[in-house]
């Protein structure tokens, strides 16, 4: 089996992102938890997608590219990165965005606009109908000798999970350091890249860690991550070997996708007054609020200490505000 370190990467993000116990937060629900700030990772306003471009970008310049298409909602943070990291490896960047959500100059729509970003948008529902527009683009753009590289939503292809796999063989390097053991690893799943590469991490580094993914939109992800993180174990020349209770998916939607629920407002609240932490209303605010009501509810049994991956989004704040 290949070692990540075989994959082209480029080095976008600031990395080894800091990893510290929340001592308040621990201290209030009588456990510990811990914190790996992947909203610190010196790309913008920081956030998960910076991990899986640098796999994903290296492709695209390997293969020559000096365009790169991706797509998400308005607001999407994925987007928003991508623009950056593509500024900053000198190649042009189109945004072709759904129509739905917060539409006006705010939040991640003025900084696409800063990052230099084509935005385009498209009234419609269906991704298959945005990627049919980006090749219809794309060809184009060829005829002026460009190429272009796609990036699917939220960069979660096998590809894009291969960076939080990555993520977890930092985590193991800190822990070991910190003389600390995590029973448990959580974060938000949107598009399921981070989740997969998640799980597949902790097959290869961290094996008796379980993967939990809060589900923040309502795609079958109990079968969508696993699948992908077969697929990235694939371009390692391995495979993913399950074992029983090694990932669980639990959904905490509110009433959908983007949609913030008035339910988290009090756990963001608290994790900004207690450690200074912000999160956002639409992937990390449920993520986070979603863990605290499942630790309540007795869903991490044991003692073992759990890890939230912090994956972003602030930018979100203002955008919306939390109801
Ligand atoms: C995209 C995103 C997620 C979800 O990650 P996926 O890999 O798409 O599941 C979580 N948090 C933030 C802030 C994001 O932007």
């Amino acid at each position: 089996m290949k070692q990540l370190s075989d994959l082209a990467r480029l080095p976008l993000g600031v990395y080894p992102t800091p990893l510290y116990k929340l001592e308040n937060i621990s201290a209030r629900y009588g456990r510990n938890i811990w914190i790996k700030r992947d909203d610190l990772c010196g790309v913008a306003l920081g956030g998960n997608k910076v991990r899986k471009l640098e796999f994903l970008l290296a492709d695209a310049k390997a293969q020559g590219c000096d365009t790169v298409f991706t797509t998400g909602g308005a607001q999407s943070n994925h987007a928003m990165l991508t623009a950056a990291c593509a500024a900053r490896l000198g190649m042009r960047c189109i945004l072709i965005l759904k129509k739905r959500g917060v539409t006006d100059r705010r939040g991640n729509l003025i900084l696409d606009e800063i990052y230099g970003a084509d935005v385009r948008f498209m009234d419609t529902d269906s991704y298959d109908d945005i990627y049919a527009e980006m090749h219809r683009v794309a060809e184009e753009l060829a005829v002026e000798g460009h190429t272009s590289y796609f990036i699917p939503c939220g960069g979660s292809n096998a590809l894009g999970a291969l960076g939080y796999a990555a993520c977890v063989e930092e985590v193991t390097a800190q822990a070991d350091a910190l003389g600390v053991h995590f029973g448990h690893i959580v974060s938000a799943t949107g598009s399921g890249g981070t989740t997969a590469g998640l799980l597949l991490g902790a097959k290869l580094f961290y094996p008796d860690a379980k993967v939990t993914g809060i589900g923040v939109d309502d795609d079958p992800f109990g079968e969508i991550v696993p699948a992908l993180a077969a697929e990235a174990a694939s371009l390692l020349d391995g495979t993913l070997e399950r074992r029983a209770d090694d990932f669980e998916m639990v959904f905490h939607l509110g009433d959908g996708y983007a949609i913030p629920n008035p339910e988290d407002t009090p756990y963001i609240e608290e994790l900004a007054r207690s450690e200074g932490i912000l999160l956002d209303p639409v992937y990390t605010g449920k993520a986070w609020a979603g863990m605290l009501k499942l630790l309540q509810s007795g869903y991490f049994e044991g003692q073992e200490d759990i890890l939230f991956v912090h994956t972003g989004g602030a930018a979100a704040l203002f955008a919306m505000d939390l109801p």
